[in-house]
């Protein structure tokens, strides 16, 4: 079994993360609470090697670190990188991202997921994206999920991601589509490598 250290505070992260490797030998670990690295990159991949990177060569271990967040066409991209730091609640965000879309009539957005993984000596050595396309609604649909989920609507499936099961959302999403393509590249990784 290999240890990877989850760049994340976030225990509900590393359990999300651990079911989209259960095919793996990898055992995943929440980071040391004292360890803390600041998000200053300018993109969600610049975010997450960061992460990645960093605490890797603070703790001498293998680390694997996400960055995500919701892009907007007709705010030029926002919020962006400040997905999370947008408002105080969820709410929040939700309130500020419909008053700032107004009446436009370009309601099309993407969630992004950027991964990567970092080896002991603070290498970046494996990074995938995931996008997921929708649209942003008028007003909350659905009780599901966390975040912008029940603003955003994904057309295919006729429904926002609040609406969704946990199951079509995860194979669907911008984070399920990172992990799908994370997958094979890390199982060649740790069949490859002294890794231990
Ligand atoms: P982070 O990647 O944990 O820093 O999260 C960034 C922020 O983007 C979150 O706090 C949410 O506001 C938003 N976000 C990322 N993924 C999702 C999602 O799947 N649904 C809803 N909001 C999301």
């Amino acid at each position: 079994m290999k240890k990877l250290i989850v760049a994340t505070g976030n225990p509900g992260k590393v359990r999300e993360m651990q079911e989209y490797l259960t095919d793996l030998p990898i055992k995943l670990q929440l980071k040391p609470d004292e360890l803390d690295i600041a998000e200053t990159g300018e993109t969600f991949l610049a975010n997450a090697r960061l992460k990645a990177s960093q605490i890797a060569k603070a703790t001498g271990e293998w680390a694997i670190a996400d960055d995500s967040g919701l892009e907007v066409e007709a705010l030029n991209g926002a919020p962006g990188i400040y997905s999370a730091r947008y408002g105080k609640t969820d709410q929040d965000r939700i309130e500020r991202l419909l008053n700032e879309l107004g009446e436009a009539n370009n309601r099309q957005a993407q969630f992004v997921c950027a991964i990567a993984v970092a080896r002991r000596d603070g290498e970046v050595v494996l990074e995938t994206e995931g996008i997921c396309r929708g649209e942003i609604l008028q007003t909350p649909q659905g009780k599901g999920g966390f975040g912008y989920d029940p603003i955003f609507y994904v057309p295919e499936h006729q429904m926002t991601f609040a609406q969704m099961s946990p199951e079509v959302k995860n194979k669907i999403s911008h984070r399920g589509k990172a992990f799908e393509a994370l997958l094979p590249k890390l199982a060649t990784m740790i069949l490859k490598s002294d890794h231990t």
